[in-house]
């Protein structure tokens, strides 16, 4: 058996066409239902729907074969054990830092202020503004980082953003790039060595999906 590690939303639905190439079809809509593994076309090809942070903790211990994560989520995680062959190019966005419209973030920086950042990626945010030489207090959240700046907690987040409209229906603004994020193929590495014919299959379609989307 090969279990594939997704989670829901934009990775699962964008990493549907690239398994379709490979004549995997998921048979059910995880939408429309409470089950955790789906079963596929292929009778030897299962996928488990996992929170987007742990798809590389269940490929680094086998509990998945192969997975689906964003890049901002290997950066946090470290990768350890975790062989990644592909960036599949899909879900892609950015790690930004945002403020509140009326917070002058320019001059916040020029005088030295030591700023409280909300973030749920500690050790992206503490790498880029330790190179900027920012001093700043991280305070750790899982969820709606948006609403950080606007109750006080913080002064700034570190944040996913794609199109910016979450940020502007909040009264926030980007005021630093940090990287550029798409979703990574990971593949658990004894896996690779003891089911190698039919994952290096999956990688090469995979592969050859992403070069014809590019
Ligand atoms: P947007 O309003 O399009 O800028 O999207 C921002 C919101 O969607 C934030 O809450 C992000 O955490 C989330 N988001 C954006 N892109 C992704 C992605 N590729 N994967 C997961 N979450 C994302």
């Amino acid at each position: 058996m090969i279990t594939l590690a997704l989670s829901k939303g934009r990775i699962f639905d964008e990493t549907l066409p690239l398994l379709a190439a490979a004549g995997i079809e998921v048979l059910e809509d995880p939408e429309k239902s409470r089950k955790l593994i789906f079963a596929t076309t292929q009778p030897d090809v299962q996928v488990v729907l996992v929170r987007a942070s742990d798809v590389p903790t269940y490929v680094q211990y086998g509990g998945a074969d192969l997975g689906v994560t964003g890049k901002d989520t290997l950066l946090e995680h470290g990768g350890d054990g975790l062989f990644q062959p592909l960036d599949l190019q899909i879900a892609k966005c950015r790690v930004s830092v945002a403020v509140r419209n009326d917070f002058d973030y320019a001059q916040a920086v020029k005088r030295g202020a030591r700023l409280r950042v909300a973030t749920k990626y500690p050790l992206i945010a503490r790498e880029f503004f330790a190179r900027k030489g920012v001093h700043v207090d991280l305070i750790k959240l899982y969820g709606s980082m948006e609403l950080a700046p606007l109750t006080g907690l913080a002064d700034a987040i570190v944040d996913l953003v794609s199109t910016g409209n979450t940020l502007r229906a909040n009264h926030l603004q980007e005021v630093e790039h940090i990287i550029d994020i798409s979703s990574h193929l990971v593949v658990n590495q004894a896996a690779l060595k003891l089911k190698q014919k039919r994952l290096r299959h999956i990688i090469d379609v995979f592969a050859a999906g992403v070069a014809k989307n590019s």
